[in-house]
């Protein structure tokens, strides 16, 4: 072998980072590798925030959450086909991965709203700025100064095993040496999703053929196959999530808590048509059944200055304004005067605390104040939800439900933690606990 560590993280978005962090803090040699030239992976591009119950920012706020409520609200947003003994992981750390975040520096302070969600529980940095970038970031910094070796640039090709079936290293090849291999005690993929291969995507779920992706280019699965040469097993493929707000002219996600901080959504006759906080299979099909299968997320300053985020949108120049709604909604192909009825309507509806219409069970504030915008959205692959089968120590598991040893998985490389469908925040939540704990076991079992 050219280098020989004990434990080795392959990807480096929030759940390679997280296991290489923790697997240092237990004590480990750790080397991460990463395949593209940059740090991040879709974590990084992740707007939403990070969700968690009975957290200390919940208390000072005065939300009122629990364990059970949480496990409920993601077993019934992954349509009860999650597995339960994940979920548990999942919810029951998500406090503690709160505060091991805040302990290393994250500011996840504000406390919104996403859909699928019964209370306020998504934890994310103040003023909505992006959390991925964030966690991304702290724990990056976090990498750094405990010196752990990281090599962009560098892919994970096979996972080697010795006689008895034990990981014993990696055969890795970087851009600019070429192939060798790494002696590692232990392997935690990290590799994440495939929603940017729009090939392997469609054979599984061939309505989503030609759809783009809000994913990074790195996202196209390789770590899939990388898993199922090592003999682990797969859950879950066909379930893939179109986030049901990809901008049209931007071509970029916009965030959902654009629609958590007050905007509703209408289709070309102006008309809203979904509950805007459903989750996201529901948002999405929904978008699909109006004229031209796009629709417009139309919110007011008030929601513009509640949310950093949407000056991106503003920036990359697909938000048009109007002090008017009639004129808005003309000038971008939305009959204007329904447009006009249907704010209009919505307000009376927060005004009385209760729509009438769709039972948006949320409903923050009234769209009254200065400019009108809308962004054209449409449906984008979004999150690939199955993937590799591990246990609630992220430990992998093969086609005869047996631990590989040495060989974890975490985030969204694996599978079962989201069922059938992902609630919004809960990516962050699940790569930060299973990266944590694939890294603290991963450790520990190099050591035995
Ligand atoms: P998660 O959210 O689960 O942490 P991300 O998508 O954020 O997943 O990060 C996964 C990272 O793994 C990406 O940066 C991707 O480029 C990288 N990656 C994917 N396959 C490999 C591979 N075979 N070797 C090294 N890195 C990989």
């Amino acid at each position: 072998p050219r280098d020989t560590v004990d434990v080795l993280v392959v990807g480096s978005g929030g759940a390679g980072f997280s296991a290489a962090v923790s697997a240092f803090d237990n004590g480990a040699k750790v080397m991460l590798i990463e395949k593209e030239p940059v740090i991040g992976g879709n974590a990084k591009l992740a707007a939403g925030g990070m969700n968690a119950a009975e957290t200390k920012q919940q208390a000072a706020k005065g939300i009122k959450d629990s364990i059970e409520l949480m496990t409920k609200d993601t077993m019934k947003g992954g349509r009860n086909i999650n597995d339960p003994a994940l979920v548990k992981v999942l919810v029951e750390h998500s406090a503690g991965s709160i505060d091991w975040m805040t302990g290393m520096g994250a500011d996840l302070s504000d406390v919104g709203r996403m859909g699928g969600a019964s209370v306020n529980r998504t934890h994310r940095p103040t003023g909505g700025a992006g959390v991925g970038a964030h966690v991304v970031q702290v724990l990056y910094d976090n990498a750094v100064k405990r010196n752990i070796d990281m090599r962009m640039n560098t892919r994970g090709v096979e996972v080697l095993k010795d006689a008895s079936g034990k990981v014993k290293g990696m055969l890795v090849k970087g851009k600019y040496t070429g192939y060798y291999w790494v002696k590692a005690d232990a392997i935690v993929l990290a590799t994440g999703g495939f929603g940017k291969n729009n090939d392997r995507v469609a054979k599984l779920d061939p309505k989503l053929k030609g759809f783009k992706a809000t994913n990074q280019p790195g996202a196209t699965g390789d770590g899939l196959d990388v898993a199922g040469e090592a003999g682990a097993d797969m859950v879950d493929l066909k379930y893939i999530q179109a986030h049901p707000t990809l901008s049209i002219k931007g071509g970029v996600m916009v965030t959902e808590a654009v629609r958590g901080n007050g905007a509703i959504l209408v289709n070309r006759e102006g008309k809203r048509f979904v509950n805007e906080i459903t989750t996201r299979d529901k948002a999405a099909a929904a978008i699909l059944q109006q004229t031209g299968k796009t629709a417009f997320l139309i919110f007011d300053d008030s929601v513009r200055k509640s949310l950093k985020k949407i000056e991106k949108y503003i920036g990359l120049g697909v938000v048009p304004a109007n002090a008017s709604a009639v004129e808005l909604g003309n000038s971008q192909g939305i009959n204007g005067e329904e447009l006009k009825k249907s704010i209009a309507r919505y307000n009376e509806f927060v005004a009385a605390g209760k729509d009438a219409d769709f039972e948006r069970p949320q409903l923050p504030r009234a769209l009254n104040e200065g400019q009108y915008y809308a962004i054209e959205v449409g449906p984008g692959v979004h999150h690939t939800m199955g993937g590799v089968k591990i246990d609630n120590k992220s430990e992998v598991l093969d086609t005869k439900g047996k631990v590989i040893p040495g060989l974890y998985g975490a985030g969204e490389v694996t599978g079962g933690v989201h069922g059938a469908n992902r609630l919004g925040g809960n990516a962050i939540s699940d790569i930060v606990t299973f990266g944590r704990l694939a890294g603290e076991e991963a450790a520990k079992y190099s050591k035995q």
